[in-house]
C-alpha cells in the first residue's frame, strides 16, 4: 500500500510535485514554531496539526523521519514587516515578568497541547540557543548582502535573484510592505540584526559586530533549519501567512549564505519543497490572542471537547482549504471520533495481524491513494470508516488495517476509550458519581411503573445540565 508515490504541492513551484528524499531512506522537516509571548490559539495548532499529519505520511511511507518545530523565544515584532516592538518584551514588560519565564511558561503550554494533539515531534529548539551561529551567519553574509543603518543591519533583497518568487509579488517591494525603516534601500530589506537604542537596555540582547542587540525573526528559521537539517533538507512547512514575507525572507538569506543564484532550481532556497497550511477562521474575532476569551485547545477542553475532536475536525478539511470552526463543527468532528473509537473497542484485544488481506485490499489502496494525493485526509478518513464496516473478517486483521491508518491520522483510536472522550465541562454542577446514582434511581423506578419519579429525575438533571439520552444509537445514557 507504500507504493503509491507521494505527490506534495510545493507553494515555490506552485505545482503538486513527487517526492524525492534529498537523503536515501530519510525525510528532513522543519516547521515554523510559535512565538511564545502567550499561548497559541487553536489556528495555530492547525498548522502544526498539518505538520505532524505530514510527518506520519513520510514514515508510513518508510522515511526515517527528523521534524523540527523551532522555538521563538526572541526577534518577533508585533508586525510581520520590520516595525514594532519585540513581542517577548512587550509581553515581558505587560505581565511584569522576566522575558526568559514568559518564554518558557508558553514554551511549556505549547508543548502540552502538541502532546493532546499527538503531535510526534520532540525537537523544539528555541532561537536564543543558536544567536551565535545566527552572528556567525550574519558576518558571513554581510559585505556582499547587508547594509548597516542606526536602527541595525539590513539585508538587501535586490543582491539575491528571484527575490519575492514564493510569494508571488507582484511588485518589487513584495507584497504588504510598509517602508517604515529610514535608510531602507528597498521597501523589502529586512533586518538581519536590530540594535539596541542607544540608552535602552532589552532583557534579551547579545553583543555583536553591529553592537548590541538581538537577531531579526527570519534569520532564526534559516540558522536553525540549516544547522539542524543541513541545506537543502526535504520540506519547510508553515501557515500560508509565512508565504509572504517571513519565508521568501529566509529564502533570501539562505540563498545568500550558500552563494547560490536563483530559484529555478528549488533546492537553492534551503529546502526542496514548501508546504504551507490555509488558516482556520473564526467569523466573531475569538482567535485574536487579544479578544479576552480566545479559542485555546484548553477552552475546548474546559467546554468538555476532547483534543482530538479538534485534530479530528483539522483532518476533515484538507490542509490546504480553509477551515471555518464552529462548535457545532467541533460537536460533529467529536461525534465521528466517537463512532470510530467505538466501533474499534471490540477490535482492541485482538492479537497482532497482517493488514494485507484481499478483502481489505480496495480500501487500503482507497486509503493510500487519497493520502498520498497531496495529503486528501478527508478521504482517507473515509476509508477508514468502510474498513471498520468490513464484516465477517477476522478480528486481528481488522484491527492491524485500522492500526495502519490510525498511525497516518495520529487519533490514537485503540488508546482512546469513550470514558476519555466524555470530558466534564468545567462548569458543570454535579459529578459523574451524581449522574449515575440518579440515573440508577430512575431507573429502578421506571421498573416499578413510577413514571412521575423518572420524569422529575430527568427533569432535575436538566436542570444541572445532563442530557439523559434513552435510546441513543451510541450508547451513551448521557452527555452533559
Ligand atoms: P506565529 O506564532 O504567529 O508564528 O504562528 C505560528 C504558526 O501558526 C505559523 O505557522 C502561522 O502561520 C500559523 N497560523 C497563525 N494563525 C493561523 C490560523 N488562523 N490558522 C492556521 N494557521 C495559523
Ligand atoms: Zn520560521
Amino acid at each position: 500500500m507504500t507504493d503509491t508515490p507521494l505527490k506534495l504541492f510545493n507553494s515555490l513551484t506552485r505545482a503538486t510535485e513527487v517526492f524525492e528524499p534529498v537523503h536515501e531512506g530519510e525525510a528532513r522537516v522543519y516547521s515554523c514554531g510559535p512565538t511564545v509571548y502567550n499561548y497559541q490559539h487553536i489556528g495555530n495548532m492547525r498548522a502544526y496539526v498539518f505538520a505532524d499529519t505530514l510527518g506520519r505520511v513520510l514514515q508510513w511511507k518508510g522515511y526515517k523521519l527528523t521534524h523540527v518545530i523551532n522555538i521563538t523565544d526572541v526577534g518577533h515584532l508585533t508586525s510581520d514587516a520590520d516595525e514594532g516592538e519585540d513581542k517577548m518584551e512587550r509581553m515581558a514588560a505587560k505581565e511584569g515578568k522576566s522575558a526568559w519565564d514568559i518564554a518558557k511558561f508558553y514554551q511549556e503550554d505549547f508543548e502540552r497541547d502538541l502532546a493532546r494533539l499527538n503531535v510526534q515531534s520532540k525537537q523544539h529548539p528555541r532561537a536564543t540557543e543558536f544567536v551565535e551561529e545566527m552572528i556567525a551567519w550574519g558576518e558571513k553574509i554581510a559585505s556582499e548582502h547587508c547594509y548597516e543603518l542606526d536602527s541595525g543591519l539590513y539585508f538587501d533583497v535586490s543582491t539575491v535573484a528571484d527575490y519575492g518568487r514564493l510569494a508571488r509579488a507582484v511588485t518589487e517591494d513584495g507584497e504588504g510592505r510598509i517602508d517604515t525603516v529610514e535608510g531602507k534601500r528597498n521597501a523589502a530589506d529586512f533586518a538581519i540584526w536590530r540594535k539596541t537604542p542607544a540608552g535602552e537596555t532589552r532583557q534579551m540582547e547579545w553583543d555583536s559586530p553591529w553592537g548590541k542587540g538581538a537577531p531579526g525573526w527570519h534569520l532564526e528559521c534559516s540558522v536553525m533549519g540549516e544547522k539542524l537539517l543541513g541545506f537543502p533538507f526535504d520540506i519547510h512547512t508553515g501557515g500560508i501567512d509565512h508565504r509572504e514575507i517571513h519565508h521568501p525572507n529566509e529564502i533570501a538569506q539562505n540563498q545568500a549564505f550558500c552563494g547560490c543564484g536563483g530559484l529555478d532550481d528549488a533546492t537553492h532556497s534551503g529546502a526542496k519543497i514548501w508546504m504551507h497550511n490555509n488558516f482556520l477562521v473564526e467569523r466573531s474575532g475569538k482567535m485574536s490572542k487579544s479578544s479576552g476569551e480566545f479559542l485555546r485547545l484548553q477552552l475546548l477542553i474546559d467546554k468538555g471537547y476532547h483534543p482530538l475532536a479538534y485534530r479530528m475536525m483539522c483532518l476533515q478539511a484538507h490542509y490546504r482549504s480553509e477551515l471555518e470552526f464552529s462548535w457545532e463543527g467541533l460537536g460533529a468532528a467529536l461525534t465521528r471520533l466517537k463512532r470510530i473509537v467505538m466501533a474499534g473497542e471490540r477490535l482492541k484485544d485482538a492479537p497482532a495481524g497482517d493488514p494485507s488481506h484481499q478483502k481489505f485490499a480496495p480500501i487500503r489502496a482507497k486509503f493510500a491513494e487519497a493520502i498520498s494525493d497531496d495529503l486528501n485526509t478527508a478521504v482517507a478518513l473515509v476509508a477508514l470508516e468502510e474498513a471498520l464496516a468490513v464484516k465477517k473478517v477476522d478480528a486481528s486483521i481488522k484491527r492491524a488495517v485500522i492500526e495502519e491508518m490510525d498511525a497516518v491520522l495520529g487519533l490514537d483510536l485503540f488508546g482512546l476509550t469513550r470514558t476519555d472522550l466524555r470530558i466534564r465541562p468545567k462548569d458543570a454542577r454535579i459529578t459523574e458519581a451524581e449522574i449515575e446514582a440518579e440515573l440508577i434511581r430512575r431507573k429502578e423506578a421506571r421498573m416499578a411503573k413510577d413514571f412521575a419519579t423518572s420524569d422529575a429525575i430527568r427533569e432535575s438533571l436538566g436542570e444541572k445540565g445532563v442530557e439523559v439520552m434513552d435510546g441513543d444509537p451510541l450508547g451513551w445514557e448521557w452527555k452533559l
